[in-house]
């Protein structure tokens, strides 16, 4: 019997440790064995981290293709061959789209946004957001087998109180199909992920327009972080989605996250409430968005960005 978290890509995913340590406390108080799929170029990095949270297995598929029906399929074999009773992810964008047919492919229940699961009754209690995050709602699993998303921005990564010694298996990867969907516009985004940033400024509705926006993308540029965006202003074509920090978009764990112009709905603060500090913007004093913000000027922003940008060229020269 195990709890299994299922990771992809070239590299540790933000929120992957997280999502470890909540896996490991779940194994531990069931009395599972932690292992860890890995599909991808990510096996060495998850080498190194997989004694900290008492991972048993690291089981590495090094071969497995990256689309999303190889995924399922890779990982839809590796359930039926080893059983796990747990199977966990770390819910990024690709594994929005692994968990629920992941789950439709093993005939089991899934559960997205979750944030805490124990056990419960001889199942599982999973906590999750509903509604589009402005509400948490209490799953009560009882089937044998479950697919559970983890939104792992409330999450602490704490390692287990010993390191184990763990082995790492070899897993062959599914034999390579051809994908359904077809990429027809990729993601315009090159370069660092907003994701790994240290420092975010975001952009709201509150700029006004798509030119106000190029206030956010100077002064993020001048301090050297990176520049995100509410869902409104992409949904309003202002920027493309790569930009989009929240439920439906990027998670991220900035040490400063600057939010200029935007509200604050729980679903954009989903994906960045987990920012060490948050400085906001907005000229609302009644704006949710100060629910968050250990800083705040209440201003029009219009104002406030050409006077940041000011003081940043000045320190600059
Ligand atoms: C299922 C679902 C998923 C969603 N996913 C996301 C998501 O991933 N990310 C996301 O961001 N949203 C998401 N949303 C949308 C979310 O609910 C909000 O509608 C959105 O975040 C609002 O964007 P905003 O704050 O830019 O705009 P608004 O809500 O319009 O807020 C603009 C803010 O700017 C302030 N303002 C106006 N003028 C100025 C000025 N001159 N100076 C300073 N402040 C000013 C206003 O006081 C206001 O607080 C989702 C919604 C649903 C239902």
């Amino acid at each position: 019997m195990s709890v299994v978290l299922c990771s992809w890509g070239d590299a540790i995913e933000g929120g992957t440790e997280e999502t470890l340590s909540l896996a490991g406390r779940l194994a531990r108080a069931t009395g599972q064995e932690l292992n860890w799929l890995v599909i991808g170029a990510l096996g060495t990095a998850a080498a190194g981290i997989a004694p900290r949270y008492g991972v048993a297995h690291l089981d590495h598929v090094a071969d497995g293709a990256a689309g999303p029906d190889a995924l399922v399929a890779t990982i839809a074999a590796y359930c039926a061959e080893h059983g796990p009773k747990t199977i966990l992810f770390n819910q990024t964008l690709a594994a929005r789209l692994i968990a629920p047919r992941l789950a439709g492919r093993l005939g089991v229940p899934v559960v997205t946004n979750g944030f805490d699961v124990t056990p419960s009754d001889g199942g599982l209690s999973v906590r999750a957001t509903a509604y589009g995050g402005d509400t948490h709602v209490v799953y009560r699993l009882a089937a044998p087998v479950n697919v559970i998303s983890i939104v792992s921005t409330t999450l602490i990564a704490e390692a287990a109180a010993a390191p184990t010694a763990t082995v790492t298996r070899v897993i062959a990867g599914a034999a390579a199909t051809p994908e359904r969907l077809t990429v027809v516009s990729a993601p315009r985004a090159t370069g660092p992920r907003l994701e790994d940033a240290d420092v975010i400024v975001s952009g709201g509705r509150g700029l006004g327009s798509a030119s106000n926006y190029e206030l956010v993308k100077e002064f993020a540029g001048l301090i050297g972080a990176m520049h995100g965006a509410s869902r409104a202003i992409v949904d309003d074509g202002w920027i493309d989605s790569s930009r989009q920090v929240g439920l439906t978009g990027k998670i991220t764990r900035p040490g400063l996250y600057i939010a200029v112009g935007i509200s604050g709905a729980s679903q954009h603060m989903a994906g960045c409430s987990a920012a060490k500090t948050i400085v906001a913007i907005n000229k609302d004093r009644d704006a949710s968005i100060y629910r968050y913000a250990r800083y705040g000027i209440a201003a029009d922003c219009l104002e406030v960005m050409p006077e940041l940008i000011k003081i940043a060229r000045a320190s600059k020269s």
